[in-house]
């Protein structure tokens, strides 16, 4: 799969699986731009695994929630690297409590960060892939979001809605040469996963016909192709990647 020439953005590129998906499309030859929030020391690190494979390599702060960043964030990309031309929503959090818990600041913060975020990013970069037609959109969703999942409602609605989401652009934007997919991950080892309790974790691997938790490179892989043109007659769907979790 050959990414040569291409310029990429992945929002929360600074650590776990949008680290592993910056890098693979950097080996791929693509050029990648990260976004982060918080971490700039890792985002950092990142840029310069990027810059070994001699593909340009940029991180920047911004918060994907926030209308004035996100359209900060594009402006700089496209200063630097020229244009955008696979975007990768992949910033995420997670507020996990029972729904009768849970705060309407935990619920607004997921929603906001996941879908919003991956609308607001969607709608700026993909005004200019339509011009071009031609663009690659992948939007990392979750198998939260398919089959819902105990003391997370706000982020399973979330993921569901990136998903909706997912298929309503992408029969908008089908004629114009982009490609909307979304990536369903199950378990990954990851510092989100790595704050469950570990009996937690043990009875979810329970769950996994594979046994096993997922690597980001096993997500990244699937990424790398949807990105590339082996899967330029693939759009609106959503592949799970769970080691068989959700069938
Ligand atoms: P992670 O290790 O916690 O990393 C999250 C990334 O998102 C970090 O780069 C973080 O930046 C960034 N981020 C958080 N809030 C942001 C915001 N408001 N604006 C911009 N960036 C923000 O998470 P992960 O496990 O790699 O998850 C990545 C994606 O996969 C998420 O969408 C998650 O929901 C999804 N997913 C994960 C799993 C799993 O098992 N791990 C399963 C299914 C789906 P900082 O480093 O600056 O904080």
């Amino acid at each position: 799969m050959d990414l040569s020439g291409k310029v990429a953005l992945v929002t929360g590129g600074s650590r776990g699986i949008g680290r592993e998906i910056a890098i693979e499309l950097a080996r791929h030859g693509a050029s990648v731009a990260i976004s982060y929030v918080n971490n700039e020391e890792k985002a950092v690190e990142v840029v310069k695994e990027i810059q070994k494979f001699s593909v340009k390599g940029m991180c920047i702060k911004a918060d994907v929630s926030k209308e004035e960043e996100v359209k900060k964030l594009v402006d700089a990309i496209k200063d630097e690297l020229g244009t955008i031309d696979i975007l990768v929503n992949n910033a995420g959090i997670n507020r996990d409590t029972l729904l009768i818990r849970m705060n309407t600041q935990e619920w607004d913060q997921v929603i906001d960060t996941n879908l919003k975020g991956t609308y607001l990013c969607t709608r700026l970069v993909a005004k200019d892939m339509i011009k071009k037609r031609y663009g690659k959109i992948i939007n990392i969703a979750s198998v939260a979001g398919v089959a819902g999942n105990y003391g997370q409602a706000n982020y399973s609605a979330s993921k569901a809605g990136v998903i909706g989401f997912t298929k309503a652009v992408a029969k908008a934007l089908a004629s114009r040469g982009i490609n909307v997919n979304a990536v369903a991950p199950g378990l990954i080892e990851t510092d989100m996963t790595q704050a469950l309790k570990e009996e937690v974790k043990e009875t979810l691997i329970k769950s996994v016909p594979m046994g096993r938790l997922g690597s980001p490179k096993d997500v990244a892989n699937l990424v790398v192709f949807l990105a590339s043109d082996k899967s330029d007659y693939i759009t609106g769907q959503t592949i799970n990647i769970d080691g068989g979790m959700i069938m």
